[in-house]
């Protein structure tokens, strides 16, 4: 959905926002200076709920749900801390500033809509003269902003292989060019999911070591600047400019 922002907000709106709430992440992805779109992943019942109610009603449990410490453990927020001036005294150029959420002012005309979330995944992506892509082939969960940018990658990698057959005067349809996508397109496909499958359990927990575990490793990543280049440079592989390449910078 389409949410709009404060006009007097602190910060510019160009960083991507993903908080983790026990009913699923809550996500704002900036669209323009004052424009986000809004991905919220919760229970059935609670989504049902969410689309129920007035404007404003709806607004302010966007704005608690970014914002509401009721779910913070004192004990992880003062390790999280510790950690955090640890790393800050050991590297002090690395890692960003801490920024605050953001706030919402409103939202887009009829822009609320639920859809079911699953994960799905096809063992085989061809048969003869066929070849499965995008969701047809792979499903995630949005938490990662991943699924388009799978199916894009599947249409570029199929595009190169049946342009190169083509060129060297094969059958397009022949099994073996095929064969070719669907290897390649699954050796990157299949640990992308599994990723984002691990950090949809690793989120979904509560207990404390989890959540610490979960804190320490993404303050580490912000503050090792070669490792955080990895992640995203293996997040966007396959991006190219027009796709919606989502990057969580800040959680
Ligand atoms: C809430 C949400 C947020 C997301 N956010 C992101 C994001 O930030 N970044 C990202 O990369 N991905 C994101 N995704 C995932 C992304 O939307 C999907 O991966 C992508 O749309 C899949 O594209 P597709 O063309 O493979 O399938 P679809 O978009 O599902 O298109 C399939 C089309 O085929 C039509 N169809 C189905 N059956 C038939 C039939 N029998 N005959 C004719 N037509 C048929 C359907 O109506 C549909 O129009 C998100 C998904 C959700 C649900």
């Amino acid at each position: 959905m389409m949410v709009h922002q404060f006009k007097d907000a602190p910060t510019e709106n160009n960083v991507a926002w993903q908080r983790f709430l026990p009913t699923g992440p809550i996500a704002m992805l900036p669209l323009s200076d004052t424009e986000s779109s809004l991905v919220w992943s919760t229970s059935h019942q609670h989504a049902e709920e969410l689309l129920q109610m007035d404007e404003e009603s709806f607004v302010d449990a966007i704005n608690s749900a970014f914002w509401s410490n009721e779910n913070h453990s004192e004990l992880v927020e003062t390790a999280g801390s510790l950690f955090r001036m640890a790393l800050s005294v050991l590297m002090p150029d690395s890692g960003s500033a801490r920024q605050l959420p953001p706030s919402v002012s409103g939202i887009g005309p009829k822009s609320r809509v639920m859809f079911p979330l699953g994960m799905g995944h096809a063992t085989e992506y061809i048969r003869h003269r066929v070849a499965l892509i995008g969701d047809a082939a792979h499903r995630v969960h949005p938490l990662a902003g991943q699924g388009a940018n799978l199916g894009f990658g599947d249409v570029s990698y199929l595009t190169q292989v049946l342009s190169q057959a083509a060129y060297n005067g094969k059958d397009i349809g022949a099994m073996q060019h095929l064969l070719e996508f669907e290897t390649e397109r699954q050796r990157h496909n299949l640990p992308m999911m599994t990723a984002i499958d691990l950090m949809k359990r690793l989120y979904s927990s509560n207990t404390a070591p989890m959540v610490l575990l979960r804190t320490f490793g993404l303050q580490a990543t912000n503050a090792v600047p070669p490792l955080k280049e990895q992640i995203m440079a293996f997040a966007s592989k396959g991006c190219h400019s027009g796709m919606i390449c989502q990057l969580i910078l800040h959680m």
